[in-house]
């Protein structure tokens, strides 16, 4: 399914949730909507499942309108299944029933699944991998397991989108890398759309075929992982998603003079966005820096913070122009000086023929 936001707003009373925001969703991608707590995620995902009407704007699925101000296919009619933070299982349900419930009682259900009940929540339990799991109660199930019931039981009707609200955050770190795992599993087995609210870079960016970059109820960037992470085109941007150093200074053309140094050093730019450059900084990743034993050539710095990482350390570093965050895998003490410079090659992940990072 295909769905099309026009120019939609939401507003509580006074309060503009969401402003004019305009939005295609292709079928069967995967789409994060990133941003961080209050910036209107939730609403949108809300006016998708028919839950809020608009207060202005249209909203098409296959190029039927279903909501606009005043009008909303009621959410039952929307072929939509969804996942929530909390797993919101029922505890006199076992795992068949929860999966057999949406089968039976959604009115939108394909008649082919309706008819071969049995099998479809086999092939759902199969997909989550709970095959073992049916007769088992909520109780009996760990939290990774119940919200693979919860998957389970969405995408049992055979829904043409899946909703995700922050499915992850009540699990533990290690549950969560699994479980991204298997979503991206059942949405390649499934191909149904998803469309997955978060707030943690990591998972938009593991996961997405595209991330909305949310603030303020507005859309700041659309794009895919890569192009958010290494091309961001507003300073919210940079430092959601990559934490990126906003470094001032002065641009030639594609050349740029950090302010911190004393006009000798220059860093390539080309590919930093214009925002950047009509506003005199440079956007620069923690992991586009470089640190080295002091030297004549480069900015220089002090190490202010050092955090051990496994594969490297993150080191918070004060030069004249404020206070840098870099990771490196050298190790410095605290109150070393250090030199700084921009790796070699502007960005060190490059794209081979495909667009895949080599
Ligand atoms: P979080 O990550 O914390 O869930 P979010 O990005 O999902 O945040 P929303 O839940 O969409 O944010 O809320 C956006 C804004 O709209 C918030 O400021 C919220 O307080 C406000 N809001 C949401 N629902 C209502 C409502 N029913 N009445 C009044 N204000 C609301």
């Amino acid at each position: 399914m295909s769905i099309q936001f026009i120019e939609v707003s939401k507003a509580f009373g006074s309060f503009q949730a969401l402003k004019s925001l305009n939005l295609t969703i292709d079928k069967g991608e995967f789409l994060a909507i990133l941003g961080p707590s209050g910036c209107g995620k939730t609403t949108l995902l809300r006016l998708l499942a028919g839950f809020e009407q608009p207060s202005t704007g249209e909203i098409y699925m296959n190029q039927t309108l279903v909501a606009k101000p005043g009008y909303s296919l009621p959410p039952e009619k929307r072929r939509i299944g969804m996942v929530f933070q909390a797993f919101a299982l029922w505890p006199h349900m076992n795992v068949a029933e929860h999966v057999r419930f949406p089968i039976r009682h959604h009115k939108e259900t394909p008649s082919h699944i309706r008819k071969n009940e049995q099998h479809r929540i086999a092939s759902v339990l199969q997909m989550v991998g709970l095959p073992e799991h049916g007769s088992r109660m909520p109780h009996e199930l760990s939290g990774g397991q119940k919200q693979r019931v919860a998957i389970a039981r969405a995408i049992a009707a055979e829904p043409s989108i899946l909703l995700m609200d922050e499915p992850l955050s009540s699990l533990d770190a290690m549950l969560r890398m699994d479980m991204r795992r298997e979503i991206q599993s059942v949405h390649r087995q499934t191909g149904t759309a998803v469309v997955y609210v978060t707030h943690d870079q990591g998972e938009a960016l593991a996961m997405a075929d595209r991330i909305v970059v949310m603030k303020d109820g507005n859309i700041e960037q659309v794009g895919t992982p890569q192009d958010i992470y290494l091309r961001p085109q507003t300073e919210f941007v940079a430092k959601f998603v990559s934490k990126a150093n906003l470094i001032r200074g002065r641009w030639h053309n594609d050349t740029f003079v950090p302010a911190g140094s004393d006009g000798t050093v220059q860093w390539s730019g080309s590919r930093v966005a214009s925002y950047f450059k009509s506003r005199g900084l440079y956007p620069a990743r923690p992991d586009q820096l470089l640190l080295g034993p002091p030297n004549q050539t480069s900015i220089q710095g002090k190490v202010m913070n050092v955090q051990f990482q496994g594969k490297e350390f993150i080191y918070h570093i004060r030069c004249e122009d404020g206070q840098w965050e870099i990771c490196s895998p050298l190790h410095f003490q605290l109150n070393d000086k250090v030199s700084i410079q921009l790796a070699a090659g502007e960005q060190h992940l490059k794209y081979n023929h495909i667009g895949v990072f080599t």
